[in-house]
């Protein structure tokens, strides 16, 4: 019998939907096949000062100091858990009501056993075992809760390394999506980004429009004030993008040096042009004191912008490409100020 809830335990720590859906399973399993009145499973902080979470299972009176008390955390000073929890060691009560720990959730419940559920040195919580009997637990009784606590251990423990995982994978993600300098998209996320508005605004038979922006004499500006400083006022410029690019699905990215890229999905070329003129007067507005620029005293940029249908049958590389030669022909015409090209595709 006790192999055989072994056995189960086994299955149902390796098949639950997340950790407290198999605890609960455990505590659950315990309680429907052996005497025992009350099961849990309770977890300790990361510090191992407080139990966070009680998962339980069996009958338990609300109107006694632990029913009343269930959700919130409590301190391992307390209690003959907090006993076993403080001490790290099996506490086997034979009789409830000479321990002065105890603490009592079910009235009829004579004896209980409380062992420490841990990881290598980790402490995770304890598992408790109430039982109404007072000869329940035998040596092999605890030797099978012993054997369910470090199963428990486990699957505690795996749940903890799937979390840290994709916590990690989504930091991962972001970080590869996004650049270091400015805190904005990154080039790979442009490039992602551009790809999809492509191919759903092709679909949707709606316009695709993108702005790229590019600091105007910024060699000359780091010539003059030092790297640091053109550092300083990219940022700047990454930040007035943002605020510039304020529509649904707009994204601004590092497209790379000293050039960021709006893109537009929706926008035609005249809402688009007048955004990126919106743009170049804020950051003139915001006064960056460029010193070696001939074209003002402060930073400033030009501005390339292409609008179009995108067509399935040509590459999405095809709207920077227009953006690119537009921003030639504002610095061609004598920077600080923004060009659009339009283009009408094949269908
Ligand atoms: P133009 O008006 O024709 O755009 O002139 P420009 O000097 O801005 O253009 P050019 O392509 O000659 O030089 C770009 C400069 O941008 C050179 C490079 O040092 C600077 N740059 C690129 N990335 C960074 C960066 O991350 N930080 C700083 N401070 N400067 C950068
Ligand atoms: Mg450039
Ligand atoms: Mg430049």
């Amino acid at each position: 019998m006790l192999t055989e809830i072994l056995a189960q335990v086994s299955r149902e720590a390796l098949q639950g939907e997340g950790l407290e859906a198999v605890l609960q399973g455990i505590v659950d399993c315990l309680v429907r096949r052996l005497p025992v009145a009350i099961a849990s499973i309770i977890l300790l902080s990361d510090d191992g000062a407080q139990f966070t979470q009680e998962v339980w299972a069996g009958v338990l009176d609300l109107d006694t100091p632990i029913g009343a008390s269930m959700n919130a955390p409590w301190p391992v000073s307390v209690g003959a858990a907090g006993r076993c929890a403080r001490t790290g060691e099996p506490q086997l009560i034979l009789a409830v009501e000479k321990d002065p720990d105890y603490v009592p959730g079910n009235t009829a419940v004579r004896s209980e056993y409380l062992v420490p559920i841990h990881h290598h040195d980790r402490r995770l919580g304890v598992l408790n075992v109430e039982s109404t009997r007072t000869d329940f637990f035998t040596g092999e009784a605890c030797g099978v809760f012993d054997a369910v606590a470090a199963q428990i251990a486990g699957a505690i423990h795996l749940a903890r390394v799937v979390g840290e995982l994709e916590l990690a994978n989504r930091k991962l993600h972001q970080l590869s999506m996004s650049d270091g300098l400015t805190g904005i998209a990154n080039r790979r996320c442009f490039d992602q980004q551009l790809a999809q508005d492509w191919q759903r605004l092709a679909h949707a038979n709606q316009p695709l429009a993108l702005a790229l922006v590019d600091a105007d004499c910024f060699k000359a500006l780091n010539d003059a004030r030092g790297h640091l400083y053109g550092d300083e006022c990219l940022r700047e410029l990454a930040r007035l993008c943002t605020q510039a690019a304020i529509g649904d699905g707009d994204l601004v990215a590092r497209f790379g040096g000293e050039e960021l890229v709006l893109l537009l999905p929706g926008r035609g070329l005249r809402p688009a042009r007048d955004l990126a003129e919106r743009l170049r007067r804020s950051v003139e507005k915001h006064a960056m004191a460029h010193p070696a620029s001939p074209v003002s005293d402060c930073v400033t940029v030009s501005i390339g912008v292409s609008a179009l249908y995108p067509a399935l049958s040509q590459a999405p590389e095809y709207l920077v490409a227009v953006a690119d030669r537009a921003l030639y022909a504002a610095k061609a015409r004598g920077r600080n100020c923004v060009v659009g090209r339009g283009v009408r595709m094949p269908r």
